[in-house]
């Protein structure tokens, strides 16, 4: 990490600290020259800082990453929230070769036979698009809340991301969801009809469930896989390294019997 990066790093974590969340993103746009990227799931805190950045008129582009397995209702909110602000959201698309020999490898859904194999759909559908669109950006912002899960308690407000070199941003670090859904009803933002359906953490139709009462927020995403091992390669520092280790060996030569 470079010294100035570590530098603008230090002085918005400090800033951020006591501040609103539109207060943090115009502190963020007026540190950071160059372009800004925010990336959307489209779940309820993306959604807060979408009406934030599309209402406030900020510079900081909106993307969202489009694996083509999210839900219909997903699909959904991303139209109704472009009408309800005039503003487009773009999309990054897995690339089509690379899709192709994933599917012809393992199978249309073979993410539910091996960690592996799982992370080499996300690393196709998600990492390889968001390095695109975050690439020659000078800060990402993300949703990320302190409290969604063990893996994020560690994170901060503001990180380097050393191997993308650029400013990680969360505004809503230290938010709960209880306050972001209430100021959503509040500004009457668009949010996921799913949400009220038990379906807390949205992200592709076929790797989440619903959770069950008592059930922490996360725990329908890959919920056949073991907790500790549950991130998709977006928000950790080693972005998905798919490895031809023994066990996605072994599971891709039982799948590809057929
Ligand atoms: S969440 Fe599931 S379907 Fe979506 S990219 Fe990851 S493994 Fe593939």
């Amino acid at each position: 990490m470079s010294a100035a990066l570590g530098d603008t790093v230090e002085a918005l974590n400090a800033s951020f600290a006591g501040r609103a969340p539109l207060e943090r993103l115009r502190l963020l746009r007026e540190s950071v020259p160059g372009r800004i990227v925010f990336t959307t799931s489209l779940g309820i805190e993306d959604q807060m800082l979408t009406h934030l950045i599309f209402s406030e008129k900020l510079k900081i582009e909106v993307v969202t990453l489009d694996t083509g397995r999210l839900f219909p209702e997903t699909y959904a909110l991303w139209q109704e929230t472009e009408d309800r602000y005039g503003r487009r959201i773009r999309a990054k698309y897995p690339q089509a070769e690379a899709l192709e020999t994933l599917v012809e490898d393992q199978g249309v859904n073979g993410f539910y036979f091996a960690p592996e194999m799982r992370k080499a759909c996300c690393g196709v559908r998600k990492v390889e698009p968001l390095n695109r669109a975050l690439a020659g950006a000078s800060a990402w912002v993300a949703g990320l809340r302190r409290d969604q899960s063990a893996n994020r308690e560690g994170m901060d407000f503001v990180s380097a991301d050393a191997s993308r070199g650029l400013v990680k941003a969360n505004p809503l670090f230290d938010w709960t969801r209880a306050e972001i859904a209430a100021f959503c009803t509040r500004n009457a933002v668009p949010v996921n009809a799913l949400h009220a359906q038990g379906f807390l953490s949205i992200g592709c139709a076929p790797c989440t469930r619903a959770i069950r009462p008592g059930e922490p927020e996360r725990a329908g995403r890959w919920w056949w896989e073991d907790e500790t091992r549950r991130e998709c390669g977006l928000h950790v520092d080693d972005p998905v390294a798919v490895s031809d280790t023994e066990e996605r060996r072994a599971a891709l030569a039982e799948r590809s019997s057929f």
